[in-house]
């Protein structure tokens, strides 16, 4: 997901909360906050780099639509927003059956995910399967769901995130790994 700052200063009270699941949980979705969008002033694409967490935090906060359930910073941080039980549009057509955790990266594939940030998205994946009894399959990154092109630029995918810098299969490994 990628959260463009250029939004109305946030109301007193921000916006957490979604609609109530209508159908189970059964998937995980693993976002950065950086990624590429199309600049409505030039109709280009550009990269939005990641923020801070307090400030992409209050942006989906309050956005009108979106929402997330997780953010981790960098050093590993965990901040809830929506809570599981209620729907939050992170991703296009999963998001009524899913849970999305943004890490806070730029999602270009170089940016590193620190050690601390890797530790956190496992340790809370593994919180989340067990709790929800979601398989190992159900975790999903959201390039792997979101196949539709930019619309200012056809030749490009519209969402790579969290991207290749993301060690999906390690994070996989120690989520699933028995005994833990
Ligand atoms: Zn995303």
């Amino acid at each position: 997901m990628v959260l463009v700052g250029a939004l109305p200063a946030p109301p007193v009270s921000a916006r957490s909360h979604g609609p109530p699941r209508k159908v189970p949980i059964d998937m995980i979705v693993i976002h950065s906050t950086g990624g590429p969008t199309c600049d409505t002033a030039t109709g280009q694409p550009v990269w939005i780099k990641a923020g801070p967490l307090e400030d992409d935090l209050r942006i989906i906060g309050t956005h009108p639509v979106l929402g997330i359930h997780y953010m981790i910073d960098r050093d590993g941080t965990v901040r809830g927003s929506v809570p599981e039980d209620q729907v939050a549009y992170h991703v296009f057509t999963y998001s009524q059956r899913s849970i999305g955790i943004e890490l806070v990266n730029d999602g270009d594939g170089v940016d590193p995910f620190p050690e601390a940030q890797l530790q956190a998205v496992t340790a809370l994946i593994r919180d989340i399967a067990r709790r929800r009894g979601i398989s190992r399959e159900g975790v999903k990154r959201h390039s792997d769901l979101d196949r539709r092109r930019m619309s200012c630029d056809n030749s490009r995918p519209r969402k790579v995130d969290p991207g290749a810098a993301f060690p999906f299969n390690a994070v996989l490994e120690g989520a699933f790994r028995e005994g833990n």
